[in-house]
Parts: C-alpha cells; sequence; structure tokens
C-alpha cells in the first residue's frame, strides 16, 4: 500500500511529486513512457514579473523561477489579430518553455518512483493499472488525480462535466515572424469558438495550432482543415508561413469552463486540468497546474503529519487562484456573446483599447467590460 499515487505525471503531476516529502512512500503513474512526450501545449508561460499580476494572491513565486535550460524564448508581446486584419499589441513578458523536459526533470529530481507506459484503467477505490506486461491492482492511502482534461478519475467520479474544446497544433520550421511576439488571431473562419497562434520558440521553430469548440463549426469543417487554412491560406498568419514546414503534428483537448466546485472527494483531490483549473478565455493552465499541484503535495503532506485535512486543499487553491479563474470565465462568457459575427466583433473592438487588451489578456475585467457585461443584449442591437 502506497502512501500517495500520483496519477497523471503532467505539469500538475510533476509539481505534486515535487513537493511531495521523502518521508512518504509514493508512486507517480503515467501512460506515457518519456514524460511530457508529445507536446500537446503551446508551451507559454507567464515570467515570475507577470506571475505577480496574474495570481497577486499567491505570496510565494519561486515556482516560476524557472532554470534556463527550459527556456526556448522569452517574448515580449502578444500580438492580438482581428477578422479585419487590424491588431492590437500589448506588452506581455512569457517564456515559452520545452514542456516535455521541465516535466520530466522535475517528476524525476522528486526523487519518488515514477511507473511510466502504465495507463490507469479504471478506479474502484483502487487503481486499475495496466502496463506492457499485465494488469493490476494499486492501492493509496490518498490519490492526487491529476489525469488531465481527459481524467479517467473525474469521469469515474461523475464531475468531467465541464467544456472542453478541441485543438490541433503544429510544430513548424522556418517560420518568419518577429520572435519576441506571440500572435493570436480569431475569427469564425479560422478559430470558431476559439482562436489560433503562433508561439516562437527561437530559431524559426514555432507553434503553430488552433483551439475551437466543436460546436462551432460549420457542417463538413474539421478541426484538420481550420488548422489548414490558418497556416496557408489566411492572410494575415500566412504571411508568416510560406516557407514554413511542418516538423509535428498533435492533437488534445483543454478544459475551458470555470474550476469544479469541489476537488476533493474521500481520499481523492482533483488538481489541474482534472478539476477545469485553468483560465478559460485562454485556455491557459501550465502556471495554475504548477501551483494547484504544488499546494496539492504540501497539503498532503501536512495530511500525513496530522496537522491538516485534505479539504484544505480546497480552500487555499480557491483562496490563491479562483479570482483569476472565475474573471477569466466571465471574459469567456462575454467573449460568445460580442463575438457572434466577425462583423459584430470588429465593430465591438473600436471600443476595446489597447489598455483593456491588456487587462483581459491578464484575466481583469476593465470598467468597460463590467459595464457591458449588463448592456450586452441592447449592444448588440446597436453593433
Ligand atoms: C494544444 C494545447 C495548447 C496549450 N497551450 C498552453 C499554453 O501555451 N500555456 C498554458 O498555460 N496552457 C496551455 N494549454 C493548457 C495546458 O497544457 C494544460 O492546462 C496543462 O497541461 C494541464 O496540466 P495537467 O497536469 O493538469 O494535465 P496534463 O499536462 O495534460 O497531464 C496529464 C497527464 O496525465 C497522463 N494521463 C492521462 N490519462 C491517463 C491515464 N488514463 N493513465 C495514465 N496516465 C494518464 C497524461 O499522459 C499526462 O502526462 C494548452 C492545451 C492544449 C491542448
Amino acid at each position: 500500500m502506497y502512501d500517495v499515487a500520483v496519477a497523471g505525471v503532467g505539469i500538475a503531476g510533476a509539481f505534486a511529486l515535487n513537493s511531495l516529502s521523502k518521508k512518504l512512500r509514493v508512486v507517480g503513474i503515467d501512460k506515457r513512457e518519456k514524460l511530457g512526450y508529445p507536446v500537446e501545449c503551446g508551451e507559454l508561460v507567464p515570467t515570475k514579473r507577470e506571475m505577480k499580476n496574474l495570481l497577486p494572491k499567491l505570496g510565494d513565486y519561486s515556482l516560476f523561477d524557472i532554470p534556463e535550460k527550459f527556456k526556448s524564448n522569452k517574448t515580449e508581446y502578444f500580438e492580438f489579430v482581428i477578422p479585419n486584419g487590424k491588431s492590437i499589441e500589448i506588452e506581455f513578458e512569457m517564456l515559452v518553455i520545452n514542456r516535455d523536459k521541465f516535466i520530466s526533470s522535475v517528476a524525476e529530481n522528486s526523487g519518488h518512483e515514477i511507473k511510466r507506459k502504465t495507463r490507469i484503467m479504471d478506479y474502484d477505490g483502487k487503481l486499475r493499472l495496466k502496463d506492457p506486461n499485465s494488469t493490476y491492482e494499486l492501492e493509496a492511502k490518498v490519490i492526487i488525480a491529476s489525469d488531465g482534461a481527459n481524467s479517467k478519475i473525474a469521469k469515474k467520479l461523475g464531475v468531467w462535466n465541464y467544456e472542453i474544446a478541441a485543438a490541433k497544433q503544429y510544430v513548424m520550421k522556418d517560420v518568419e515572424c518577429d520572435e519576441s511576439t506571440v500572435y493570436m488571431f480569431v475569427g469564425s473562419k479560422i478559430a470558431p469558438g476559439g482562436y489560433a497562434w503562433i508561439i516562437p520558440k527561437g530559431n524559426g521553430i514555432a507553434n503553430v495550432g488552433v483551439g475551437i469548440r466543436l460546436n462551432y463549426l460549420e457542417k463538413g469543417d474539421s478541426i484538420h482543415k481550420v488548422l489548414e487554412r490558418f497556416v496557408r491560406e489566411y492572410p494575415y498568419s500566412s504571411k508568416y508561413l510560406k516557407k514554413a514546414e511542418i516538423i509535428e503534428k498533435i492533437g488534445a483537448v483543454a478544459p475551458v469552463d470555470k474550476p469544479l466546485s469541489k476537488t476533493v472527494f474521500d481520499k481523492i483531490l482533483l488538481v489541474g486540468d482534472s478539476a477545469s483549473m485553468i483560465l478559460s478565455h485562454v485556455a491557459a493552465g501550465i502556471p495554475i497546474s504548477m501551483v494547484a499541484g504544488d499546494i496539492a503535495g504540501k497539503v498532503v503532506n501536512e495530511y500525513f503529519e496530522g496537522k491538516a485535512s485534505l479539504e484544505d486543499y480546497d480552500y487555499m487553491w480557491r483562496e490563491k487562484m479562483l479570482d483569476a479563474m472565475m474573471n477569466s470565465y466571465r471574459i469567456k462568457q462575454l467573449w460568445d456573446k460580442i463575438s457572434e459575427t466577425d462583423e459584430r466583433l470588429c465593430r465591438y473592438f473600436k471600443f476595446i483599447g489597447k489598455k483593456d487588451m491588456s487587462a483581459i489578456l491578464r484575466s481583469r475585467i476593465p470598467l468597460k467590460l463590467r459595464l457591458a457585461e449588463k448592456a450586452v443584449p441592447l449592444l448588440n442591437v446597436i453593433f
């Protein structure tokens, strides 16, 4: 019997392993052979300075002292491009990380046992696992469920009811864009219900992808076609991609919802995407999952020392991160209302300035948006 099983070693799981005490008998479990690979992510993380704006209640930002060896690029601007090709450039410092190396290094340096190529098949009080040789059961006193947006454990608990977006991404070489800028494109043709991105990793390599919501797709369209349109045809993006070649392709999903209202179920703590912990207006979950994993591990340590209850985890992550996630969710809801047509979206954008966009990207709700929230039905008639 293990003290703790960390079910899924992605971002949240790695940071949970990292903070779990060496005195406990801990096992990390992941279906992948190489932790974090393939990279199903844009790999963008705000710098430590930006994290202070994004999560002002965090207090300790040392998790965001990301070592140089995991950084592939540092960007300074966001260029937000609307369907008529107009753009707003916002100052926002981000790191583009080598996410796979980051995850495997953090998990491996924890010193805890890790079972790779081991799939969680079911949970019924015990974890039912399958590795290339056998199927077996594993028991743990506490389970940190960090098995991502398609969480088997959240499904088993009956709480997997959050909205999910689909994403497809190419890693491309010979991309000709400004490598100090992250490009974000919105519009119904190139990103129905979501956005498309070019995230430069440095040396002409970039993550180029789209995140969409399937119910926004027109009949006969597909995410594959959407990404191809974005890469080959869309004038505002394809100009950077004329010579670009695909190196890798991935497809993945991300929650785009508010976090679950309860994340501790008896001896199970849901952490990261499995609990829909995300900044849903941009589907950004790396920093949130790092913090949530760290808090989960620390609470579990104190639980075994008799100093805390597991429910403290629910309270602690909310105290530090809920405001940002809920603001983000409100922005996403409002966005859905003002972006029903590309024409309307462009008209609204005349009234959203640089300062407002800067606040929105940092999960803050500027006054104009607060007022618009109440008046959207009326404004939609005017626009
Ligand atoms: C295309 C795309 C781009 C994104 N870009 C960004 C970005 O640039 N910045 C950002 O902040 N966020 C981004 N996100 C969101 C971000 O990737 C997630 O929010 C974050 O990875 C969540 O971390 P996690 O540990 O909860 O889940 P994951 O990192 O997904 O980890 C879950 C782990 O569980 C394992 N697992 C799952 N099921 C099982 C099973 N049955 N058995 C065993 N193991 C299992 C998986 O192998 C994986 O290692 C993006 C998401 C997508 C889909």
